[in-house]
């Protein structure tokens, strides 16, 4: 598929201010310049899609109609196979409306042990699902992920969400023990954006 070139600036389908300054942080190198949804007073739509590809396609899609400019936007969340998948695309929801990430890993934990699990140790990974839209229909998607196993009771205060059970895969430490820009550097964020990397040099839309 041959895709327009990005517009100036692109849309970040987003109101969070931290995405926005971790995604600008990565993009403006590349001499590409980023607005948010809020800025662009877009609304954000309902995720009504049961993928992180198909939740992030449909945030960009709707930030690039509205806008009439290149749109990215993002899902991730924590999928743990023996939950089949949960959280996953629910992530967020699990933590409430108070965002309660303590209750949310406290349900993994009890959901584990409710199906026979040990809790710590089972295989878990994190995943981030980035696209790219255009006003004319046009879409690039890409998805990041890390593995790695969950550790119980939670540990550390540097991450945010699901961190403090998750340890990667040859780690000893949960993502919210290590250093922020150790886990930039090896998550499934960084490699979402890899691999978005990697698809627009290939398509020539950067050089
Ligand atoms: P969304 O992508 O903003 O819809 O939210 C995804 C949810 O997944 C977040 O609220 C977190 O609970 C969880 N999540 C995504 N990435 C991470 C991460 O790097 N660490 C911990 N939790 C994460």
């Amino acid at each position: 598929m041959t895709f327009p070139a990005l517009t100036d600036p692109l849309v970040l389908a987003s109101h969070n201010a931290g995405k926005l300054r971790e995604i600008r942080a990565l993009l403006e190198p590349l001499g590409l310049r980023v607005i948010d949804a809020g800025e662009a007073a877009i609304t954000e739509p309902e995720e009504t899609e049961d993928s992180f590809t198909g939740n992030a396609e449909l945030k960009a899609r709707h930030s690039a109609v509205h806008s009439g400019k290149t749109a990215l936007a993002d899902d991730s969340g924590l999928v743990v196979p023996a939950l089949d998948g949960a959280p996953g695309i629910y992530s967020a929801r699990w933590a409430g409306e108070d965002k309660n990430f303590t209750a949310a890993m406290q349900r993994v934990e009890k959901e584990l042990r409710a199906k026979g699990h040990t809790p710590t140790g089972t295989p878990a990974y994190f995943v981030c699902a980035l696209s790219l839209a255009w006003p004319s229909g046009e879409q690039l998607s890409v998805e990041g992920t890390v593995h790695g196993t969950l550790r119980f009771p939670p540990c550390g205060e540097k991450g945010f969400g699901y961190d403090p059970i998750f340890v990667a895969t040859g780690m000893q430490q949960s993502f919210a023990e290590i250093d922020p820009e150790h886990k930039h550097a090896i998550s499934h964020r960084a490699d979402a954006f890899a691999k978005l990397l990697s698809a627009l040099k290939t398509e020539r839309l950067v050089a």
